[in-house]
């Protein structure tokens, strides 16, 4: 049995990231970049009006009122582009260029036009109302590093850069197969001692999460010659293969025997971790192979600590660890002597601003009920037991 930490270190050790590939910019949410975003111009490329107005003098405006004689308009994609001279002003409208000459704007609030004039009636002041010429940013700035995630607040400033297309590591083949005799399809009526297969979808979800690009296989039934086959299948066209089920020591677990018996290199099989003790971790050929346990949150959780880490890794990403943080505990967490426990958890927070943990109540490693409200899991190191009020480590789901 090997800790969290040195099962994620050998996880680190035996990935290597894909090739790159470009893609549409509105496909590229949640992949991550392979090249540095770059911007080619400033931001905003000209002196830019904030305001719809009056571009003047700012000087010419100490005494108010003032008439000041229009001599032009500047619009948006139609800017004045003479010189503008004192005791003069320019109508202006939002996100137009400010002329030459003018440094400040006046509200048209604050105006009235009076045939070719316009009448001032409060005093503006330089660099009113007006966002300067790369203020926003510069030409040639590295705006989101490759290593990156992108998200969706990133699209608008990849688009403004001209980034039609981007360049993101290629996403990884997961194939997801469920393992276990009982276990059927969810669209099908479990018939006596059976139960629906609800791992293969729920890991579907969270591979696309994190920018990779899984497919459901048919369950296998616990049979070794089956297993062997389905997984070494699955293995010739994915990234990774994720098995869910009989990786424990009952009499049907076969899973480790069959990916031994296709000359799979094991690289562990037992973590000091609660819930999640048995997970897998293997590689046959280039893929990668995941032998998570059945039980559904025991899936979840070492999809969060070990599947995730390889995805994101797979893309290059510059942080692959899951997000942590501490919070303080709603109440008393009970840890084992031999194992960390990673208890899921809702988080809150409390008028003075303090992040607090909530433990679910839940009964054990295949309550899935109790699993769906998680936000987090709470982290009790071996060997201690966490106080109500005391700050915990969590891992953010
Ligand atoms: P195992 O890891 O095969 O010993 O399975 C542990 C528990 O998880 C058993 O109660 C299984 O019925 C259940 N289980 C296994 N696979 C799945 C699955 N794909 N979806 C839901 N529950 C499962
Ligand atoms: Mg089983």
């Amino acid at each position: 049995m090997i800790p969290v930490a040195k099962a994620i270190k050998i996880i680190e050790q035996n990935v290597k990231p894909l090739a790159g590939e470009r893609i549409r910019l509105a496909d590229s949410v949640r992949r991550v970049l392979a090249e540095n975003i770059v911007s080619d111009s400033d931001l905003p490329p000209f002196d830019r009006s904030q305001m719809d107005g009056y571009a003047v003098v700012a000087a010419d405006t100490i005494e108010c009122p003032v008439d000041l004689k229009i001599v032009g308009e500047s619009a948006a994609g139609r800017g004045w582009h003479k010189v503008l001279k004192r005791g003069e002003a320019v109508r202006i409208m939002t996100g137009a260029p400010v002329p030459a000459g003018a440094d400040a704007i006046q509200k048209i609030e604050v105006a009235q036009e009076i045939d070719d004039s316009v009448r001032i009636f409060e005093p503006t002041e330089k660099g009113r109302y007006i966002v300067k010429k790369g203020s926003e940013i510069k030409k040639g700035k590295v705006v989101v590093q490759a290593g990156e995630m992108i998200t969706d607040n990133m699209i608008a400033s990849l688009a403004a850069f001209g980034y039609a297309r981007v360049k993101v590591a290629r996403s990884p083949r997961v194939a997801i197969i469920g393992t276990g005799s009982e276990i059927v399809e969810i669209d099908k009526k479990p018939r006596r001692d059976q139960i629906r297969n609800s791992n293969s979808v729920m890991l579907d979800v969270l591979c696309r999460k994190f920018g990779a690009t899984p497919i459901i296989l048919p369950n296998v039934r616990d049979e070794i010659s089956d297993l062997r086959s389905q997984i070494a299948k699955a293995a010739q066209s994915s990234d990774i293969v994720i098995l869910t089920g009989g990786v424990s020591v009952g009499k049907y677990d076969h899973t480790k025997t069959a990916l031994e018996q296709i000359g799979a290199e094991i690289f562990f099989d037992k973590v000091r971790l609660k819930p999640g003790k048995p997970a897998v971790f293997a590689r046959l050929g280039k893929t990668l192979i995941f032998g998570l346990p059945g039980n559904p949150v025991s899936a979840a959780v070492t999809f969060h600590l070990f599947v995730r880490k390889a995805i994101l890794l797979l893309q290059n990403a510059s942080n692959s660890n899951a997000d942590k943080g501490f919070a303080s505990l709603l109440i008393a967490a009970k840890g084992t002597k031999e194992r960390d426990v990673y208890l899921p958890a809702r988080l809150s927070t409390t008028n003075d601003g303090r992040l607090v943990a909530e433990p679910l109540r839940f009964s054990g490693s295949s309550d899935f009920v109790g699993f769906a409200k998680a936000e987090a899991l709470v982290v009790v190191p071996r060997g201690t037991n966490l106080l109500a009020g005391e700050a915990a480590k969590i891992v953010y789901l």
